[in-house]
């Protein structure tokens, strides 16, 4: 092949196959290689043709994780071979998924691409653990955070804004670091009562939602043995869980059953 290829940067959504979009799986199915990250659900990968090439850029237990410039190096030279090439990734290409370096680094290659969007993990996970991230007169925001950047020299969240000026909190990668969070969130003001829940491996069949305060979240997760990839939604919204569970309950008669 001599022609030059094009990459997609395509968004496979939180897990659940399903929720893949229309334009995502039409690349899934034509590409000739996909090169795919750790938090792909692999079901994903039945859909391509028999003849694509699969790449895992992930980590394997007990390997390193396929570096950032192997991975952009490996994703040009199959372009510049005449490839059609998927790069899939969790959730969103462009909400914590790197899908904007990935970007920079095709176009300073000239090489044509696109970026096709993906439910990222916070829609998709609010949604099936039944938690509005938005509710007409409980909250009027939500801000999506990292979590993996608390200490050291890259910019850090500002929580202390964040406890104040966003009703919603959806935190990314915020496992290891939730007694942190929690902490910072209550020395700048936020009521220690405020609802959090913990949703980990959402919309996939091993979904586990937990929820708890800002005072007692920590010892919930470590209760639980709490693991990536895992979210964190802090705010009145999360209260509306209970109630939708509890209105469920009654439509269907079991108001009395104990849980
Ligand atoms: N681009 C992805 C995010 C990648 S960062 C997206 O748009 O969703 C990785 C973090 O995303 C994880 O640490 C976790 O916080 C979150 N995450 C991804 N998939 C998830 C899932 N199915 N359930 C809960 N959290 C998830």
């Amino acid at each position: 092949m001599s022609m030059m290829g094009k990459v997609s940067i395509v968004g496979a959504g939180p897990g659940d196959p399903e929720l893949l979009t229309i334009k995502a799986l039409k690349r899934i199915e034509s590409a000739d290689v996909i090169m795919y990250d750790r938090l792909v659900n692999e079901e994903i990968l039945l859909c391509a043709r028999h003849d694509t090439i699969l790449v895992y850029c992930g980590k394997k237990p007990g390997e390193h994780a396929m570096s950032q410039n192997v991975i952009n190096e490996t994703m040009i030279n199959y372009a510049l071979t005449g490839y059609h090439v998927v790069r899939l990734k969790g959730g969103d290409p462009f909400v914590f998924g790197r899908g904007g370096e990935e970007a920079l680094e095709l176009a300073a290659y000239n090489i044509p691409y696109e970026i096709v969007p993906g439910i990222t993990s916070a829609i998709g996970a609010s949604a099936s653990a039944g938690i509005p991230l938005t509710q007409r007169g409980v909250a009027a925001s939500f801000a999506c955070v990292t979590g993996s950047r608390c200490h050291g020299e890259q910019s850090p969240v500002r929580w202390d804004l964040l406890a104040h000026s966003v009703d919603t909190l959806v935190i990314y990668m915020g496992v290891r670091e939730l007694k942190f969070i929690r902490e910072e969130l209550m020395k700048h003001g936020k009521d220690p009562a405020t609802p959090v829940a913990l949703i980990e491996q959402g919309t996939n069949k091993k979904e586990r939602t937990f929820t708890g305060t800002l005072s007692d979240i920590h010892l919930i997760a470590a209760a639980v043995n709490l693991k990536n990839p895992a979210l964190i939604i802090i705010g009145e919204v999360v209260a509306i869980q209970e109630q939708l569970i509890a209105i469920e309950r009654q439509a269907s008669g079991l108001t009395h059953l104990v849980v």
